[in-house]
C-alpha cells in the first residue's frame, strides 16, 4: 500500500481575470519534480454570480509547452482559441486543450450562465507534455459528459468517471501525449474504496469536498491535496464524509521545468523564444466576433 508523502492546502483565494475565483491548489512554481507530470490545479468556486450581461472571465492570452484542462462542475465555460477550436461546456464536460507549440485564447463564463447566474464551480489542471512534443500542433478536445466513461465503484461506495487515461481497464475519454489518469470520483460518507495505479507514478488526491482518510489513515480535508509516495501500485481511501475528489496519477518526467507565466518550457532560451514568437503573432489572434 501507497503511503502519502505530503499534504498541501491553500485557503487563499485570487481572482483570475473577473471570472474565476481561484485557490491554488499546487503549482509548478513549487515542488514541480513531486507533481510531475502535472503542472498546476486552480480550483475556482464554489462561488454565486449574479445575473448579468456583462462578460466575465479573462480575455485574450497566450499559452505553450502543456495543456489545460478544464473541468465544469457548476454553471457554463466559453473558450475560444486561435486554432478554431472553442465551444461551451456546462456541469460534467470537460475541454482538454493543447496549447503545445502555441495558441492564444479566452476563457468566459458561457452566455446562459451569465444570463441567469447562480452556482459557479470548475477547476483547472495544467499537464505538462514531454519536451519532445512541447512544439507539437495545438489541438483542442471538446467532451461531453456524456462521452466520459462512468464506472460504479466496488460495495456501493461511489462512481468513478474516467476523464483520461484507465481505471480498471475501462479507457478515458480525452487522448493524452504521456500516460496520464484524471479520475473523478465520489464516495458516500463512511465508504471505503481501493484504487490500483502504475508502480512509480506520482499520485495525487484533491478532495472538493468532504473529507478522507487516506493510505496509512493520514486525513485530508477540503481544498487540500495529498500526494502519495511513488513506490506501490495500490491505495486506500475511506470517506469521513459525502466525498467529491479529483485524483491526478501519471508517469513522471526526468526533464527541467521552466515557467513565465502562460509557458512552461524546458530551459530560459525556450521562453525568451516563446516571448518573441507571441509578440511577432506566431501563436495566432482569435477570430473577430461577427
Ligand atoms: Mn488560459
Amino acid at each position: 500500500m501507497k503511503k502519502v508523502s505530503f499534504v498541501q492546502s491553500n485557503n487563499q483565494r485570487h481572482w483570475v481575470g473577473n471570472g474565476f475565483p481561484v485557490r491554488s491548489v499546487f503549482s509548478y512554481n513549487d515542488r514541480a519534480a513531486e507533481f510531475s507530470p502535472f503542472l498546476l490545479l486552480d480550483y475556482a468556486g464554489p462561488a454565486t454570480f449574479e445575473p448579468t450581461t456583462e462578460r466575465k472571465g479573462v480575455g485574450e492570452h497566450p499559452h505553450r509547452g502543456f495543456e489545460t484542462v478544464t473541468i465544469v462542475y457548476d454553471g457554463e465555460v466559453e473558450h475560444r482559441d486561435s486554432t478554431g477550436g472553442g465551444g461551451i461546456i456546462g456541469p460534467g464536460d470537460v475541454q482538454w486543450m493543447t496549447a503545445a507549440g502555441g495558441l492564444v485564447h479566452e476563457e468566459f463564463h458561457g452566455p446562459n450562465f451569465a444570463k441567469t447566474g447562480g452556482a459557479f464551480e470548475m477547476a483547472q489542471l495544467w499537464v505538462n507534455l514531454p519536451a519532445k512534443h512541447k512544439l507539437a500542433e495545438p489541438g483542442y478536445q471538446g467532451i461531453a459528459n456524456a462521452q466520459i466513461p462512468h464506472v460504479e465503484l466496488p460495495d456501493g461506495a461511489g462512481s468513478l468517471r474516467v476523464i483520461a487515461g484507465d481505471y480498471n481497464g475501462t479507457r478515458g475519454a480525452a487522448r493524452t501525449f504521456s500516460p496520464v489518469n484524471v479520475w473523478d470520483v465520489t464516495l458516500k460518507a463512511g465508504s471505503r474504496a481501493t484504487f490500483r495505479v502504475p508502480d512509480g507514478y506520482t499520485t495525487a488526491v484533491f478532495v472538493m469536498r468532504g473529507g478522507i482518510a487516506i493510505a496509512d489513515g493520514k486525513t485530508v480535508g477540503e481544498a487540500d491535496i495529498a500526494v502519495l509516495e511513488r513506490s506501490g501500485d495500490e491505495f486506500e481511501i475511506e470517506a469521513t464524509a459525502d466525498t467529491k475528489l479529483l485524483i491526478l496519477n501519471g508517469e513522471p518526467f526526468a526533464e527541467p521545468v521552466v515557467g513565465y507565466g502562460p509557458f512552461v518550457m524546458n530551459s530560459r532560451r525556450e521562453i525568451e523564444q516563446a516571448i518573441t514568437d507571441f509578440q511577432n503573432g506566431k501563436m495566432g489572434r482569435i477570430a473577430v466576433h461577427v
